[in-house]
């Protein structure tokens, strides 16, 4: 799908009907911002605020897809390659998440082992160092590598305006966070909160 050209078309319309971004972005509870981003062809709309927003520009999930008011004759080829599409970039985020959680997880586990042969294999000094940072290295790597892929899959969401966003690499480390939610500084709305990770 052409994020530009959908985002296009989202601005093209809005303004057919008089609308400013505030006042589209007020009637979906959503940031101006976010609205901005998604006609800069920055974020396409979340699922859930797909209908609300097509309901508000007038036109249908198939045209938003498309960039494109589509014609009644090519309606149904449009409208399966869009299906197509959307459920593609779900399953690659799907596939993210749980590579990420394998990766995470194996480095751990090859950390530990390497860190327990370093304690307890007859081995001199030097080689029990060199093993003890090679294990540290392994485990920052995968954790690292793990997290890289976690922040890449969807989005956060912000409890207070429901901006999406994706954290900078630094706020998203610093963040506390929970198996589903990770706190965070809205860059919409600018306030903290608990959000929550959703994929795109
Ligand atoms: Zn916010």
């Amino acid at each position: 799908m052409n994020q530009v050209k959908i985002g296009k078309f989202i601005a093209e319309t809005r303004r057919g009907l008089n609308l400013t971004q505030r006042q589209l972005a007020d009637r979906l509870s959503v940031s101006d911002k976010t609205v901005s981003k998604w006609e800069c062809g920055k974020g396409l709309p979340e699922v859930s605020l797909m209908l609300p927003l097509c309901d508000a520009l007038g036109i249908t999930v198939n045209d938003l897809l498309s960039g494109e008011r589509v014609a009644a004759a090519d309606y149904r080829a449009s409208a399966e390659q869009n299906m197509i599409h959307l459920l593609r970039e779900r399953r690659e985020n799907r596939t993210f998440l749980a590579v990420s959680a394998i990766c995470g997880a194996l480095s751990v586990i090859a950390g530990g082992a390497l860190v327990a042969l370093a304690a307890f294999a007859d081995l001199p000094a030097a080689a029990r160092i060199v093993l003890i940072v090679f294990a540290v290295a392994v485990a920052a790597v995968g954790i690292g590598g793990a997290a890289v892929l976690d922040r890449r899959a969807g989005h956060f969401e912000c409890p207070h305006c429901k901006n999406l966003f994706v954290p900078t690499m630094k706020e998203y480390v610093q963040g506390a966070h929970t198996f589903t939610k990770r706190r965070l500084r809205c860059p919409a709305c600018g306030k903290t909160g608990m959000c929550r990770h959703t994929l795109k």
